[in-house]
């Protein structure tokens, strides 16, 4: 039985005002809660250490958005997976289709980031997930096995990896796969993270399921085999549905 983790991508969102939505998610991780779920909150790099020392106590992680590559240097503008973990992150969200689309992110450059992350001690938080033409070209599985096949390093271990699935057309847009195609997905990401990590440690990697999670929707979508928690955006920024997204695992 695999520990579900919910956790809260920010995005470009959060000013020190905002601390008060992580302090209102502490209060609620109630003895219940913590029982069952374990919570992480991803900030703003800029947030990411403030955060952290407001979490100190709550047993709720936090985590970056993104790492650069490389370990540190002349990278105007890039944050290191050290300089995450040096901000009390333990996770670091990598290969966010944002990142992938905004950004030019291949699956090889997600991959090294992932490498990065790893490398500083940190468990990446690897994002994968079919565009909608993709989908409607019944294209979804055979693209996100690519993507695992191009960007999981290989040598990762259960406990040292989170696959987040995402599919593109339902970030931020209200819309959300049927519980079957994510029961479909997500039996064959841990079916090919099977053929590439070995049977043993995929079935205890954290697949979590990201876009347009609610509180309306979290417990049918949690309830689907092979979920292990979600990827929250927009409703992590609402401490109360960040809050119920956590019960309904
Ligand atoms: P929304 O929950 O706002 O759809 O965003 C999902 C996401 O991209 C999380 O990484």
């Amino acid at each position: 039985n695999i520990r579900p983790l919910v956790a809260g991508n920010w995005k470009m969102n959060g000013l020190k005002a905002d601390l008060a939505i992580a302090v209102e998610v502490a209060k609620g991780y109630d003895t219940a809660l913590k029982a069952v779920v374990d919570l992480a909150v991803c900030p703003p790099a800029t947030l990411l250490y403030t955060t952290t020392a407001a979490l100190i106590g709550s047993r709720i992680a936090t985590g970056g958005q993104d790492c650069s590559s490389n370990a540190g240097g002349a990278f105007t503008g890039e944050v290191s997976a050290a300089m995450l973990a040096d901000s009390g992150a333990s996770f670091a969200i990598v290969g966010h289709s944002e990142r992938r689309t905004l950004h030019g992110e291949t699956n090889a450059i997600v991959k090294a980031k992932a490498q990065a992350a790893r490398d500083a001690l940190l468990v990446p938080i690897i994002c994968v997930g079919e565009t909608k033409d993709e989908r409607e070209a019944g294209k979804a599985l055979a693209i996100v096995k690519k993507q695992l096949r191009g960007s999981v390093p290989e040598d990762s271990t259960a406990a040292g990896l989170v696959i987040a699935y995402e599919p593109v057309w339902a970030i931020g847009t209200g819309l959300t796969p049927t519980a079957a195609d994510v029961a479909e997905m997500h039996e064959a990401i841990r079916t090919e993270l099977g053929r590439l990590l070995g049977k043993g440690v995929a079935a205890s990697v954290r697949l979590l399921y990201g876009g347009s999670v609610k509180p309306s929707n979290a417990a049918e979508l949690m309830n689907v085999a092979h979920v292990d928690g979600a990827l929250v955006g927009g409703a992590s920024l609402k401490a109360e549905d960040f809050l119920a997204i956590a019960r309904a695992c």
